[in-house]
């Protein structure tokens, strides 16, 4: 007889049976992404059996993942689908997967204390500072993502500016200005708020017509600031900006930011990676020469969400900022209280996950070359949709291609061109067939195609190319009453099979053809 309630079960054969069989059916998703949609909507009829009041009385594990598979899994963001090419979204792992597992198994606190998960996340660090050429004295932490450690980066930088009296005292009104290009993440202005800084003080500089931060304009912003009376102490550069994947001149920022005394910080959310791939890294010059750097390992590194890192090179500045100093949180010399720096000195977090262990797992078993050639593989993909792109002439590319995101659009001759290419990214989206996302570019609003998933091959561009055309066709000819181009969740299931066929043999010759069948 057991005389307390603990949550574990008395006799484990039934939940580990649910286990074995969750692991196989995820195991079983992965395998076959390519058959299902790539996103579908959510019915309201599903979304209303979700909301129910608090469950005071048990359901057995079963039936609750019955629920996941009903009402979750179907309506997934659509990710790990090798025609998602939205936003930045990384496309997991199956080792990721695993790893997942094991760390909720242990379920170990990194927020300090001596033991072997803070090794592994301490060793994760050093191999990130390895990648982008920082010392082994560098210090980092792993968040959830860029938009926390680009936070971080700022608030660093903020007090080796005004000296780590400003943890007591506030910023007061020290002026203090920093500089980014005007086609930085939209986090870095929130970073600036957040840090109390305020967004105005962050100056978005003019890019060039690649997508570049400009540095005559940039010299002319801090001599102007200057002469103001306000105290410029950062400059942000990005490496792979969200828009279209351009980078920054790093080499040449890193020498402004020294001869102006400005921290520099490098927001690589994405682009860090390139570090990996032998012809990316040239891109890069200059990263590691950055005082900070902000990246996600579940983007293009293709962690399971959530993994972002912050890595800053003199370690001792991040400890400033953030050291600790609780009573509760008293150091040892010995026993697990010992241990020296923990991550919480390093960060806003006290308790904190077992992240590390996804991305250690995804580095040491695929290799950080594997990883590398994956990133160069997308970018190759993209240079070939763009390509595409440019012999047809219905289709218009509206940037260059740095990396791995292709911005382009349908042009017809008369209508509001805007209007039609948000259409047909809604009916792609909808259709399940591909998911692209939207942009401005230049004033114009443009299908962007970010390719970042490691399973997607080139027959997943023809398909999606061969869509946007019919979408557009159907939608710039029709008359205003026409039924969308696309119909909802039809197409993917022929498209899956051209996919597979894409896998194995060379790229499909065709569009009108393979899209007629693919198309109602
Ligand atoms: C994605 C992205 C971010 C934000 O990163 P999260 O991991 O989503 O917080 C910041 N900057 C750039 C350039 C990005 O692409």
């Amino acid at each position: 007889m057991r005389d307390n309630e603990s949550l574990d079960p008395a006799d484990w054969s039934d939940l580990r049976a649910l286990g074995h069989r969750m692991m196989d059916d995820m195991f079983d998703h992965l395998a076959n992404l390519r058959e299902g949609p790539v996103w579908r909507p959510m019915p309201d009829a599903s979304r209303q059996q979700l909301r129910r009041a608090l469950p005071r009385e048990p359901t057995p594990a079963g039936s609750v993942y019955q629920q996941f598979q009903r009402l979750v899994q179907p309506y997934a963001t659509g990710n790990l689908h090798p025609r998602f090419m939205g936003w930045v979204h990384g496309g997991g792992n199956p080792v990721g997967m695993l790893a997942e597992l094991l760390a909720g198994g242990l379920n170990a606190n990194l927020g300090g204390r001596d033991h072997a998960p803070i090794e592994i996340e301490r060793q994760v660090i050093a191999w990130s500072a390895e990648m982008l050429g920082f010392p082994a004295s560098a210090s980092g932490v792993l968040v959830t993502g860029t938009s926390i450690a680009n936070l971080i980066g700022v608030l660093v930088a903020r007090s080796a500016s005004l000296g780590p009296s400003v943890r007591h005292r506030g910023v007061a009104d020290a002026g203090l200005v920093a500089y980014t290009s005007a086609a930085a993440h939209g986090c870095l202005p929130r970073a600036m708020e957040m840090a109390g800084l305020g967004r105005e003080a962050l100056r978005m500089i003019p890019c060039d017509d690649q997508g570049r931060m400009r540095r005559d304009a940039l010299a002319r912003r801090v001599a102007e600031d200057r002469a103001k009376g306000m105290s410029p102490f950062l400059l942000v550069g990005t490496a792979g900006t969200v828009d279209i994947g351009a980078i920054d001149d790093l080499d040449a920022l890193a020498d402004f930011a020294a001869e102006q005394s400005l921290w520099f910080h490098v927001d690589g959310a994405f682009g860090a990676i390139a570090a990996l791939a032998p012809k990316l890294r040239p891109l890069l010059a200059g990263i590691e020469r950055a005082d900070s750097v902000a990246f996600d390992f579940h983007k293009w590194a293709q962690v399971p969400y959530d993994a972002g890192c912050i890595l800053v090179r003199d370690g001792s500045r991040q400890l400033e900022t953030f050291g600790a100093e609780a009573a509760y949180l008293r150091r040892e010399q010995r026993g697990l209280a010992g241990g020296g720096v923990w991550p919480c000195d390093l960060g806003p977090d006290l308790s904190r996950g077992f992240r590390a262990l996804k991305v250690w797992m995804t580095l040491s078993v695929y290799g950080a070359d594997r990883i590398g050639s994956i990133a160069q593989q997308t970018c190759d993909l993209a240079a070939a949709m763009a390509a595409m792109i440019d012999r047809e002439p219905a289709l218009r590319r509206l940037a260059p291609v740095a990396l791995n995101i292709v911005c382009f659009r349908y042009i017809a001759a008369e209508g509001d061109l805007d209007r039609l290419n948000a259409d047909i990214v809604a009916d792609l989206q909808e259709s399940g067939i591909a998911a692209p996302s939207t942009t401005i570019v230049d004033g114009a609003l443009a299908i962007r195609a970010a390719i970042v998933n490691h399973r997607t091959n080139h027959a997943d561009l023809t398909i999606t190319i061969d869509a946007i055309l019919r979408a557009g066709h159907a939608r710039a000819t029709a008359a205003k009453k026409m039924p969308p181009a696309i119909h909802r969740g039809q197409g993917y299931r022929e498209a899956s099979r051209l996919g597979d066929a894409g896998t194995k043999g060379p790229f499909p010759a065709t569009s009108a053809e393979t899209l007629a069948a693919v198309l109602p």
